[in-house]
């Protein structure tokens, strides 16, 4: 199963898999009905997670139900657990590249105005590059932008007009895959080869891979940084419960 999902994922787009891959995972959670994990986005309790990986498949990722990734459920939880995003009333929203599992439930959610938008993705409702964000500045509460900062020409333009568009005391969660290896950030244009920025920023259509100085390039948009090792602060019983990914941080970023 591992290796049919890894074939499928290097070789049809993502937007189309995020469109209907969702059908035949469905039917399969009714065959994965248990309580040896639990989906805290969307509550599913099961006997496993399904395999899933471009390069290598992990066991015990994906939510057949909500499609939900290891980092998906940690953002629920972080989301939940560590800030207002369900309390608070009248919170304006920008959830820029939304992940498939969020976006019915976040619209459901009385207490935000929620703003879905993206370059290309058929799911989201603005079309948006994030280089050039068409909102003035100090309109939302809240921004999320999780794996885009990796993709974009211009990661500092793309965080600043993030920093712009929220309104002081907003905050928002942008996380990018970090090699922690690493304490520099690494990008270089002349790598232009798919196979080669494979191997060196870790996908095709990867422009750059940061390293552990990633929360210092937040800050120079102007954020406030948290780097909030929460994941690590949880029981491991709960950690594999949910199959969160261990070594996360999560980058809160405040305009203050
Ligand atoms: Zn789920």
């Amino acid at each position: 199963m591992g290796k049919i999902i890894s074939f499928l994922l290097r070789f049809i787009p993502r937007k189309y898999l995020q469109l209907f891959s969702h059908i035949p995972l469905k039917i399969y959670t009714f065959f994965l009905k248990g309580n040896n994990v639990e989906c805290p986005v969307c509550d599913a309790k099961l006997t496993k997670f399904m395999p899933y990986g471009r390069l290598v498949s992990r066991p015990n990722a994906l939510c057949p139900n909500c499609l939900a990734l290891e980092r998906h459920r940690l953002m629920a939880l972080y989301l939940k657990q560590r800030t207002n995003f369900f309390t608070a009333q009248n919170l304006k929203v920008l959830h820029v590249a939304p992940e498939y599992c969020f976006i019915d439930r976040f619209e459901e959610m009385k207490n935000l105005e929620y703003i879905t938008a993206d370059i290309e993705s058929p799911l989201a409702k603005v079309k948006m590059d994030i280089h050039q964000i068409p909102f003035e500045a100090n309109t939302f509460d809240v921004a999320i932008c999780n794996h885009v900062m990796e993709h974009v020409d211009d990661y500092h333009k793309a965080m600043s007009e993030l920093y712009r568009v929220l309104k002081p005391n907003g905050w928002a969660i942008i996380q990018s895959p970090q090699d922690w290896t690493k304490a520099h950030t690494f990008e270089d244009p002349t790598i232009t080869d798919p196979r080669e920025r494979e191997r060196v920023f870790w996908q095709n259509d990867h422009l750059r891979l940061f390293g552990r100085d990633y929360g210092r390039e937040l800050e120079k948009a102007g954020f406030t940084v948290t780097e909030d090792d929460f994941v690590m602060k949880m029981s491991k019983e709960l950690v594999k419960r949910y199959s969160l990914p261990s070594e996360e941080i999560v980058y809160f970023c405040e305009k203050k």
